[in-house]
Order: structure tokens, then sequence, then C-alpha cells
């Protein structure tokens, strides 16, 4: 057992992909100390299941839901119900992962559309008084400028920004989450991220089951894959691993009390 207690703030622990070893797949967490979990949930169906696994322990488990911005396009007036009852479930911690995303989308219109249900989102998240998880893909200044015309209390998962744009978001009162990139030898940014920002505002996540960290990059990732993801931000920062895990404890704690 680790002495260390560590956060994943990003998990799809219901994604099929853990389907077959989900009990492996958290008993590996615990060996490892990743006990404090946010599992993130994309289907309102997957969110029931996952706040019925939370119930179990609500101290270290939390759950998130919410629509992903990919997903306005499908989206059924009756599957928007769906998911904002959920939203509203006091088993549901935070509203997310919402967000924007233009990788694929190159049409200005449906640009619009994503940037209006994160609107909406974000207003049904302060009417509720829970954070929200934001994922940016290909539309970091657009993100930043709804988060800051519609102001809410959030982390940015798996930031990717600069540092100069993470001090912005941090200015805000958000909170940066790294996950495995951190890791990569390609990905200057979020090692200069890690190094440069307030302590304060830094989180950490898998995003499992994708995004494994080295040395397992390429393979299923899972919340016991966390270690090696701080014991790289603890190494950009000159620190030990103990003690930016027990910083990063004491930021989760405080974010989500919304402060
Ligand atoms: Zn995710």
């Amino acid at each position: 057992m680790s002495h260390i207690t560590y956060l994943d703030s990003h998990c799809h622990l219901f994604d099929e992909a853990f389907e077959s070893d989900f009990e492996g797949v958290i008993a590996r967490a615990n060996e490892k100390g990743v006990t404090l979990l946010n599992i993130m949930c994309t289907s309102w169906s997957e969110a029931e299941k996952a706040m019925a696994y939370a119930r179990q322990d609500r101290e270290h488990i939390k759950v998130s839901c919410g629509i992903f911005p990919t997903d306005v396009n499908e989206l059924s007036e009756a599957d928007k119900a769906e998911f904002y009852r959920v939203m509203k479930d006091p088993e549901c911690t935070c509203i997310g992962e919402i967000g924007l995303d233009y990788y694929w989308e190159k049409d200005e219109a449906m640009r619009a559309k994503r940037r209006e249900l994160f609107i909406e989102q974000i207003a049904l998240a302060n009417e509720l008084q829970k954070p929200i998880c934001v994922h940016s893909r290909d539309a970091m200044q657009d993100t930043f400028d709804i988060m800051k015309e519609h102001r809410t209390h959030g982390l940015m998962h798996s930031f990717s920004g600069s540092a100069e744009m993470g001090r912005e978001f941090i200015r805000l009162g958000y909170y940066l989450s790294l996950g495995g990139p951190v890791t990569f030898k390609n990905a200057r940014h979020a090692r200069e991220v890690v190094a440069s920002m307030d302590l304060n505002y830094l989180l950490s996540e898998t995003d499992s089951p994708y995004m494994a960290p080295e040395p397992v990059r390429g393979t299923r990732n899972e919340p016991s894959n966390i270690p090696y993801i701080v014991a790289k931000m603890a190494e950009c920062r000159n620190m030990e691993t103990e003690a930016i895990a027990a910083q990063i404890e004491s930021n989760w704690h405080r974010f989500l009390e919304l402060k």
C-alpha cells in the first residue's frame, strides 16, 4: 500500500474499456494510493452507474456528468432532459466534461452551436453551484473568452495551452489539471505549465482509458498510472513526489468547496 494519497481528477471508469476488469482496475489504483477519483461520464446512463458506485464512498469518489461538445449534433431534446436530470442529482458533483472542440468541426454555424451549449451548461452549473470540468481542443481562445465572460468555478482538463494562457485562467480562479502529456517528450508546454504555475491551482488526472503516460504510453490507461504523472510533475518543480501529491490533494478539496 502506498502512504501517498493521489488524485485522478478525470477518469472514464464506466467506459466499456473497463467492463471486463473493473474490480482489478480499482484494486490496482488502491494499491498505488490513487483513492481520490472523479469519474467522468459522457452519457446519462453511464452517470447513473457511476453515481450508484460512488455512493459506497462519497468522500473519495466523485461523479461528473455533462454533454460532451462533439455530441451536440446528435442530441435530442429527450436526451438533453435526461442529462439535465442527472446533472441536478446531488450525487453528481461536477458538470463535465463540457467545453469546446473545433478539431473536426470546421463549420462556423456548428461551432457557434457548441459555444451556445457550453454557455448553457455553465449557467446550469452556476445555478446548481457545482464546479465544471472543461474540455478544450483547438479552441483555447474561445474557451477562455467564454469562461471570462460567463464566470464560474472550474478546472481545465488536460490543459494544453501555453504557460501564459495558464496564468490567465488561474487569474480568473480556474484550476489546471495535467495528465499523461506531462511525461511525453514533445509536450514542452505541459511541463512549462507545471514548472511555472501557482502550485495551489494544479491538479492531476489520467483521462483513462486514453492518454497513458510514459513508460506505459500506448496502452490502455487507468488510474493506477497517476504516480508516473505526479512524479514527473514533482521533477518539473524540484519537489518530492510526496509533497506535490499532498498539495494536489488539498487543492482538490478546496476546488470541491468552490474556493
Ligand atoms: Zn475525458
